[in-house]
């Protein structure tokens, strides 16, 4: 059996939108931290806790915590995870199914600065992103189509 490698998985809440909580963040480094984490993309609840779930590696009561600790805007929490290796932490964290996290392009109405961030959201889910300049563009996921070359 390979070593294990412990990664370090930091979450963070982004700040709510209108009175409806903001994204969860991913933040990805190995536990011997050396710095900086890798960012990953932004997490709805719904593709958190499908993730959290998933190998059952996180007991109920740890599960609860991480959803207290990331009530409040800004609230942030570590938690570590046991893989073969960064490669197939990163794999699962990205590429779980159904709520894939995939590149979102959107452009606001308003000032007309293009956003572009990494989110992972399941197929018809709706979110609202805040631009610098204060309009609110709501995101409806669509269903997983090729990524075009
Ligand atoms: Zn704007």
């Amino acid at each position: 059996m390979k070593t294990q490698q412990i990664i370090a998985l930091r979450f963070c809440r982004l700040p709510s939108v209108n009175g409806a909580p903001g994204l969860v963040s991913l933040t990805v480094s190995g536990a011997n931290g050396n710095g900086s984490g890798r960012k990953i993309g932004d997490l709805t609840d719904v593709a958190l806790r499908g993730r959290l779930a998933h190998y059952d590696l996180h007991p109920a009561n740890e599960v609860a915590g991480i959803r207290r600790a990331l009530q409040p805007d800004n609230g942030e929490v570590t938690v570590h995870e046991g893989w073969p290796g960064m490669d197939s932490c990163l794999k699962f964290w990205n590429d779980f199914t159904g709520s894939r996290i995939r590149p979102v392009e959107w452009t606001c109405e308003a000032c007309a600065a293009v956003h572009r961030d990494n989110v992972g959201a399941s197929v018809g889910e709706i979110y609202a992103r805040a631009c610098r300049c204060g309009r609110i563009q709501r995101i409806t996921t669509a269903s997983e189509i090729p990524a075009r070359p």
